[in-house]
């Protein structure tokens, strides 16, 4: 079984909606039929959505691969499909994702500015941009950076930080409210 690895830009057809959860409603449904199918064929890669477009990396099965970009491109939800990388593989490079969705981009943005580029427009990459961007891809943790490429921040529930001098207050009038309740009882 041979194996083979594929990128793509495209654009999205779909005007983008609100974000919720930290992705884009129209990405959330692409999202849960891709890792339902993708685990099944064993199909691995990322998939970034910023500025009303796409990148894609799949890695695979050459057959499965192949399948899956001829039902990927022609799906109505996104157009003009350009191929950027297209070729044989030793190994997979990503492990246990069927579709990694990265829904933030500081590092991709870092990663334009450091290249000149204003917009996300992967149609437009070089080889070495589209490398860059699928380790991005790959080296990014889901957990915790969840900005869009819009900047539209998530719902992240906000952490509550108590400072230091009120964390010791509270703690001081807990044991001194403790004490008392105890020595109250032991006066009855
Ligand atoms: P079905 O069960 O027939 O459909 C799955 C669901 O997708 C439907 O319930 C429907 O809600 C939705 N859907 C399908 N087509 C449309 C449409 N035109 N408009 C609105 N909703 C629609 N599929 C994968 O399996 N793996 C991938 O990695 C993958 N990546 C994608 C990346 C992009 C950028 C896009 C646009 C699509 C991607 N897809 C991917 C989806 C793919 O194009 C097919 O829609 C999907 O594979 C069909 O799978 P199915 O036969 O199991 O779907």
């Amino acid at each position: 079984m041979s194996l083979m690895r594929l990128a793509y830009a495209s654009e999205a057809t779909f005007a983008a909606k609100p974000v919720e959860k930290g992705v884009e409603p129209n990405v959330a449904r692409i999202l849960m039929v891709s890792r339902r199918n993708n685990a099944k064929d064993k199909i691995v890669g990322g998939l970034y959505y910023g500025d009303d477009r796409f990148f894609q990396y799949l890695e695979g099965d050459e057959e499965a691969v192949r399948k899956l970009y001829d039902r990927i491109s022609r799906d109505e939800r996104h157009r003009n499909i350009t191929i950027l990388l297209e070729e044989p593989i030793e190994a997979r490079t990503f492990t246990n994702w069927s579709m990694k969705y990265v829904p933030l981009s500081s590092d991709v943005n870092r990663f334009l500015d450091s290249q000149g580029m204003d917009a996300f427009r992967p149609s437009e990459f070089n080889r070495d941009q589209c490398e860059e961007m699928i380790r991005l891809i790959r080296d990014s943790s889901q957990d915790g950076r969840v900005v869009s490429h819009n900047g539209v921040r998530s719902a992240r529930k906000k952490q509550t930080v108590i400072p230091g001098g009120i964390l010791t207050g509270l703690i001081v009038a807990v044991v001194v409210v403790v004490g008392a309740m105890v020595y109250a009882s032991t006066m009855l």
